[in-house]
């Protein structure tokens, strides 16, 4: 379990692990906020279903979010315009004002710190973008304002704003509406085929399969090795620091971004490729310190989220030659919209229902992409380094991570402690014990 704000001030429901063959309609694959709420819909719609979590549910990304319920993700408008034009940006957008306003109505009894927040994105030094974001919003029939006078102890020179967006305590509402549910934790699956999840020792027999594990595990097909990278990044609560009305994200490789929660300050910044050499806290350490002299830290943590190629999650069929298996991942840092997005496509897939935004989100579309010979080429490069310390899901070379005292892959992101055991995925085992043993292993 990542330790967070989150995790600190939540208690979770437990459940047993699997310990038998089971069968059920549908098996889900992670117990993330993705997984937990297509458990949610599927229950809602009277469908049997087995969630299999690895460890404990919302110990992964989704605990160490930092849970801001927007469809405001970046100045993505502009870019789904010009790259798949009107109607697909304006479903993109319909799919993701949804999710907002279902988790208004399903807060309204959920006890989870819920609040109604602007959200934006700001820029310190492009303020044209900014615009035409606001251009792009404009024509797709969605009021964003355009900020100048921007409340932040940042240069802003323009900010978009979303109106009535959101913020919660991602883990309470998790917790809340995961009890009662039909969960096995401390339960792996390692390998799928079609109608069966197979742990080390059981397996679930299931019509339908959704994968829900962050970054998805089976290389089998799916392309996903080619398709996803993961980012790490880096969040401060702080104790004594001006509170900022809403939440604001900065555009740009070294951006901010900035929500309270209570009397705490979250600062959140550092983003670098997992396994690439990155500042870590630094960047956010810094500024709080330079514009928060008196505030102290609460807490700091760090976690890493999957990108896809294009901005857009990919939310659907896992890969044309495994049928009745889907997937839900790439969310690109904006996975609390992403997830309810895919909680409701994905539920509607399996009970047979067309869902209007099923092919946005669909993981077969093109793929040729900058990125995506961008992860080709650090994948070759991983692959070709000469190091006795090899991760386990395809093979590349791990690099050392200083900061946190781990193993990190640059290709796909799975991490792993000084002592080889796995502590993020796409990897499904630890580091074998011979490679520890040569030498290269740190203290
Ligand atoms: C620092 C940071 C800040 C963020 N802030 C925001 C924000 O403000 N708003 C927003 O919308 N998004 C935000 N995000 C993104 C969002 O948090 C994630 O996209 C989301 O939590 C991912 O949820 P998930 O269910 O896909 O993954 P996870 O929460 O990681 O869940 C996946 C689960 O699958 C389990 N699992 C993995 N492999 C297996 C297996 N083989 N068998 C069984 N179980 C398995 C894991 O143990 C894990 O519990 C942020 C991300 C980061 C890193």
């Amino acid at each position: 379990m990542i330790k967070s704000l989150w995790s600190d001030t939540a208690t979770l429901p437990t459940f047993p692990p699997l310990s038998r063959d089971e069968k059920a309609e549908v098996c889900i694959v992670g117990g993330g906020m993705a997984g937990i709420l297509c458990a949610y819909f599927l229950e809602q719609a009277g469908v049997s279903y087995i969630l299999c979590e690895a460890d404990t549910i919302g110990g992964g990304t989704t605990a160490g979010t930092t849970a801001v319920i927007s469809a405001q993700h970046d100045t993505l408008y502009q870019t789904l315009m010009k790259n798949k034009g009107y109607t697909k940006a304006r479903l993109y957008l319909e799919a993701n004002l949804h999710a907002v306003s279902a988790y208004k109505s399903l807060c309204q009894d959920i006890s989870c710190d819920f609040e109604e927040i602007p959200a934006c994105i700001y820029s310190c030094a492009d303020s044209p973008l900014m615009e035409d974001e606001v251009k792009a919003l404009h024509a797709l029939g969605y009021n964003a304002r355009l900020l100048h006078d921007i409340p932040l102890p940042r240069p802003a020179l323009a900010a978009v704003e979303f109106p009535a967006q959101a913020q919660f305590h991602p883990l309470k509402f998790l917790g809340e509406i995961a009890k009662g549910m039909n969960i096995r934790e401390h339960t792996k699956i390692l390998s799928l085929k079609t109608g069966l999840a197979m742990t080390e020792h059981y397996r679930i027999q299931a019509d339908k399969i959704i994968v829900a594990s962050h970054f998805p595990f089976w290389n089998g097909c799916g392309m996903f090795f080619a398709k996803l990278y993961q980012k790490r990044s880096y969040v401060l609560a702080v104790k004594g620091a001006e509170s900022i009305s809403g939440s604001f994200v900065e555009y740009g490789k070294n951006g901010m971004y900035f929500r309270n929660y209570k009397d705490l300050l979250l600062v959140g910044g550092g983003d670098h490729r997992t396994g690439k050499a990155g500042c870590y806290f630094a960047p956010i350490k810094n500024f709080v310190a330079a514009h928060y002299p008196a505030a102290s830290n609460a807490y700091a943590w760090s976690a890493q989220d999957c990108i896809s190629l294009d901005g857009v999650p990919y939310i659907g069929p896992y890969s044309n030659v495994l049928p009745d298996v889907y997937v839900a991942t790439g969310f690109n840092e904006w996975g609390m919209t992403s997830s309810m997005t895919a909680a409701r496509i994905l539920t509607d897939m399996v009970t047979g229902r067309q869902n209007k935004y099923a092919g946005v989100f669909s993981p077969a579309r093109n793929m040729f992409t900058k990125q995506l010979w961008n992860n080709i080429g650090t994948s070759l490069t991983g692959l070709l380094t000469p190091s006795r310390l090899r991760c386990p899901h395809m093979g590349c070379a791990l690099k050392w991570n200083s900061l946190d005292k781990t193993w990190d892959c640059p290709c796909h992101g799975s991490r792993f402690t000084k002592d080889g055991k796995l502590i993020y995925n796409p990897a499904t085992e630890d580091l074998p014990d011979t490679a520890l043993t040569d030498g290269t292993a740190k203290s």
